[in-house]
């Protein structure tokens, strides 16, 4: 039985006897139940606890109401005249207008709905222009590691964002200097990463990437689901998301940006839907242009539809307030998780770097996924546990936190918790709790 959870949804507290609430205790609460109360609630299982957002974040009402709404009308999508096919596809085409309003997308960019960011980092891969080379981080996701073609240059991980910036900085020289400045190069790198939650120096990548003549791509998985991301303000080229770490459901993403490389590269998917004419021969096809090219057979209307609502109530929401609320349980998380005296916090900058509402830590002299099973059987805690898709990022940071704490029992994986809309105080006590309290 699914229903919302809201078990703790925080009411303004009655003023004691001669005492008034005060403004920011009024906008404080105000800003709680836009977290977990409105359009902007999720949907949960009473008493099972979520912190597992960075991986799959729970459904907001606004794509469920919005699914529910669309579903008597479910038709087929650019393919028929009938009621039904008109709104379907009008609905499929506002939902991609919704979309590129939410990440500020320039006028002539490409808007095209994915599976996954996974997908949309592949299709960029595969449009890249003949000759490129891609430049990306060893921290970064198996998902902006593995696409890119053979050549592409790996920096180690850096040590902090001005490291960052500064080995991005010298690798693109060296291509430079190597290609005599005619070869097509594209800087891949994460926004947020999805081990430690630490924020990337964005803006500055993109201004270092355009000086040298590069474009950039962002992974904003993890970014876009907790701070403001505008593709104009950020002049960044690219940005890859996935709708089920945006409160919508699984099978749908975007790639959005400069929609040149994406006109000339072959369709990711040949099929119906792409094409403006298909001849007789075998390889007599037209293909269309834009966001199409890139979409055949028949596309995810209600994963599109289901993207688009939660964007739009974001978008109307107060983002400023609801990440500093998000960054309030986040330093309750993360002081909690430097008071127990057995749990480590993985970092890759220092201690003070901004980061979204994603931790990773080990329990020294405990097996990580035996911890998660703890969690999850005693205390209805949902965490993830592993290597997170990060296989090199995770192993490194292992090493160092035993180098940095000079223990010799840390577990080979790690734990990770993740916050988000719908997370309270109680859901972080309650993993403080039982990790103090472990069997
Ligand atoms: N990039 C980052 C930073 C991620 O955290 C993830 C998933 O965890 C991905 C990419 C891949 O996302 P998806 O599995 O939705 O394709």
């Amino acid at each position: 039985m699914i229903s919302l959870s809201a078990p703790e949804v925080p009411v303004p507290a009655p003023a004691e006897p001669g005492r008034t609430v005060t403004p920011t205790e009024h906008r404080a609460a105000a800003v709680d139940r836009a977290a977990t109360a409105g359009p902007l609630a999720v949907l949960g299982v009473p008493g099972k606890v979520n912190l597992d957002y960075a991986a799959t974040a729970p459904c907001a009402r606004a794509a469920a109401d919005a699914v529910a709404e669309l579903l008597p009308w479910y038709g087929s999508v650019h393919r028929g005249a009938g009621a039904l096919s008109r709104r379907s596809t009008l609905a499929y085409e506002r939902a991609r207008q919704c979309v590129a309003d939410f990440l500020g997308v320039r006028p002539d960019d490409s808007v095209v709905f994915t599976r996954n960011t996974t997908d949309a980092l592949n299709l960029l891969a595969r449009s890249l222009p003949p000759g490129c080379r891609v430049v990306t981080f060893a921290s970064e996701h198996h998902a902006n590691l593995l696409p890119w073609p053979a050549g592409t240059v790996r920096l180690p991980v850096p040590g902090s964002a001005a490291e960052a910036v500064r080995a991005v900085d010298a690798a693109l020289r060296e291509l430079r200097r190597g290609s005599g400045g005619g070869a097509p190069v594209l800087v891949a790198v994460t926004g947020a990463s999805n081990v430690t939650g630490e924020c990337w120096p964005v803006a500055e990548l993109a201004r270092v990437a355009h000086r040298h003549g590069a474009r950039i791509a962002l992974d904003a998985a993890q970014l876009a689901p907790h701070a403001v991301l505008d593709i104009a303000t950020l002049a960044v080229d690219y940005v890859a998301v996935s709708g089920h770490k945006l409160y919508a459901p699984f099978g749908i993403g975007v790639l959005a940006g400069r929609a040149d490389w994406l006109d000339a590269a072959a369709p990711y998917l040949a099929g119906g839907g792409a094409t403006l004419a298909v001849g007789a021969a075998t390889h007599d096809v037209r293909w269309v242009d834009g966001s199409a090219r890139h979409e055949a057979g028949t596309p995810n209307l209600l994963g599109a539809v289901a993207l688009a609502a939660v964007c739009t109530a974001l978008g109307e929401a107060d983002r400023a307030a609801l990440y500093a609320r998000e960054q309030s349980l986040l330093a309750r998380l993360r002081s909690g998780l430097a008071a127990l005296p057995d749990v480590l916090e993985l970092r890759t900058f220092d201690d003070a770097a901004p980061r979204v509402g994603i931790v990773s830590f080990v329990v020294a002299g405990r097996d990580s996924a035996a911890v998660a099973t703890e969690l999850a059987r005693r205390w209805q805690l949902g965490l993830r546990d592993g290597l997170f898709c990060a296989h090199p990022l995770a192993r490194r940071l292992l090493a160092e936190a035993a180098a940095r704490s000079g223990r010799r029992d840390l577990p080979p994986t790690a734990l990770r918790a993740s916050i988000g809309l719908g997370s309270t105080p109680a859901h972080v006590d309650r993993l403080l709790t039982a990790l103090a309290t472990l069997g």
